[in-house]
């Protein structure tokens, strides 16, 4: 081994590569190992950015995946501020943006996503902001800081808000922001937020929860333009109504990072397709976390599942495999949210589901007890399951998906919170 060769070369500096140096150095204590993360700090968790960290509940010592000894304890090379710029996979050698060439064993490709930008007009003034990395979590707290101060007055306060998209990370920020103080108008594509995350039920649930708590839910609202002088200050709706505010962030999705594929034969869709050991098609080399869609046994389909867990188990999952491991994917996949005092976990995938039932009940605005939705199939099947505060049932909640237990003849038990959940 020389300076510019490592048996394991991991690209990207999320969640997954950290994850994959973590399983590769506990099944494999000599390779060598190489993380190349083109941000200046290491590997960090990101769902504080919208929620603790964000409100300052969290300082920065506690995001990151590791301890900063971590890597050098570890012997794991990390390297920050560094970007892979191309790939050879014929000669096994990545090119970094300062011109050095390293050649590899094993790569793996974890480059994540980077946030979908809002194409509509007035969409580059300054203030619209995104969410992606912790450099924009603590540029959003000074908006935020400076809206408090001089913004726009509102009933308790000052600083107005409008942030367009009400999916998981649209909804997260409107609820934080009100916790800082800001009045927020949260404007949704879809007749409720997690629009094609979740059913009718639980959507009018989220609606009402949101607004019993301040934020303002804007229904089927996608805007025309932002309008201001020099900066966004009122975005204008399609029934001409202007929202005046002091800034807007755009939550309309992500974007997986690709750009390293290019002029090489590794397969994609949207995102790095891999089978279920996190292999691409191309020898020796592995995908994981946002960046790519592994295929999945449970549903026999390749999925982009682009959340904490996901990235953490295929992530740890490429590592032992890429170490010697011949492991398939197998969990069923999660996602977590917490908006205000409601934590939300959810299993499987919601484009499999054919029609729902609600475990418990979802009226109100706070539910105590908690309450389920089950999504069933067309054939008869679990394909996901979401628990809203439900959090005593979890586990079982968790075991539908995994079995993808077939419900038939079980659906007045499931609708019972208080009769157990089981399957034929
Ligand atoms: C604000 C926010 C809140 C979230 N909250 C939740 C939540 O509550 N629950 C949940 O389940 N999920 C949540 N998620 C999703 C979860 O954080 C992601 O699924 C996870 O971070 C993905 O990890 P990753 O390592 O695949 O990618 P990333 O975290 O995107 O990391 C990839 C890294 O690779 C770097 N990179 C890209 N290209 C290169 C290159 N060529 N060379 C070197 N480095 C490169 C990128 O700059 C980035 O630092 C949240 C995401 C965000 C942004």
């Amino acid at each position: 081994m020389n300076g510019h060769h490592f048996k394991y070369v991991l690209i990207g500096g999320g969640l997954a590569s950290s994850s994959a140096a973590q399983a590769i150095r506990e099944a494999d204590h000599e390779g060598s190992i190489l993380l190349a993360a083109q941000e200046i700090v290491r590997p960090y968790h990101r769902p504080p950015l919208s929620k603790e960290f964000l409100r300052r509940q969290k300082p920065r010592e506690e995001i990151f995946t590791q301890e900063s000894q971590w890597f050098e304890k570890n012997h794991v090379e990390l390297r920050t501020g560094c970007r892979a710029a191309r790939l050879d996979v014929a000669r096994n050698a990545v090119t970094l943006a300062d011109g050095q060439v390293i050649s590899y064993e094993k790569l793996l490709l974890a480059t994540g996503a980077s946030a979908k930008p809002l194409e509509i007009p007035g969409s580059d003034l300054p203030n619209l902001y995104y969410l992606r990395s912790l450099e924009d979590s603590t540029r959003l707290q000074t908006a935020a800081d400076k809206a408090r101060h001089e913004g726009r007055p509102h009933a308790e306060g000052r600083g107005r808000i409008a942030i367009i998209g009400a999916g998981f990370l649209g909804t997260e920020l409107a609820a934080s922001f009100v916790q800082m103080g800001l009045s927020v108008d949260l404007l949704c594509g879809s007749e409720a937020p997690w629009g094609n995350i979740v059913g009718d039920a639980a959507g009018k649930f989220l609606v009402r929860y949101l607004e019993a708590r301040g934020v303002r839910v804007r229904p089927n609202v996608r805007p025309l333009r932002f309008e201001g002088d020099g900066r966004v200050q009122r975005v204008v709706l399609p029934d001409g109504q202007n929202l005046e505010c002091d800034f807007a962030i755009a939550a309309v999705g992500a974007v997986a990072h690709r750009e390293l594929l290019r002029g090489t034969p590794i397969a994609a869709e949207k995102a790095i397709l891999t089978d279920e050991f996190c292999r691409t098609n191309v020898a020796n080399v592995y995908a994981a976390g946002d960046c790519a869609a592994i295929f999945d046994p449970l549903f026999g389909k390749h999925r982009m599942i682009p959340h904490w867990d996901n990235a953490n188990v295929t992530g740890a999952l490429a590592g032992r495999n890429m170490a010697g491991a011949n492991e398939p994917y197998k969990a069923a996949n999660n996602f977590f949210s917490d908006i205000f005092d409601l934590t939300i976990n959810g299993w499987g995938e919601a484009r499999f589901v054919d029609r729902r039932l609600i475990r418990g009940a979802a009226n109100g605005a706070a539910p105590s007890a908690g309450f389920a939705e089950i999504g069933i199939a067309s054939d008869g099947r679990v394909a996901q399951t979401v628990s809203f505060g439900m959090s005593n049932q979890e586990k079982e909640l968790a075991d539908l998906v995994e079995r993808r237990a077939n419900v038939a003849g079980l659906e007045e038990q499931l609708k019972d919170p208080s009769a157990p959940i089981a399957d034929k």
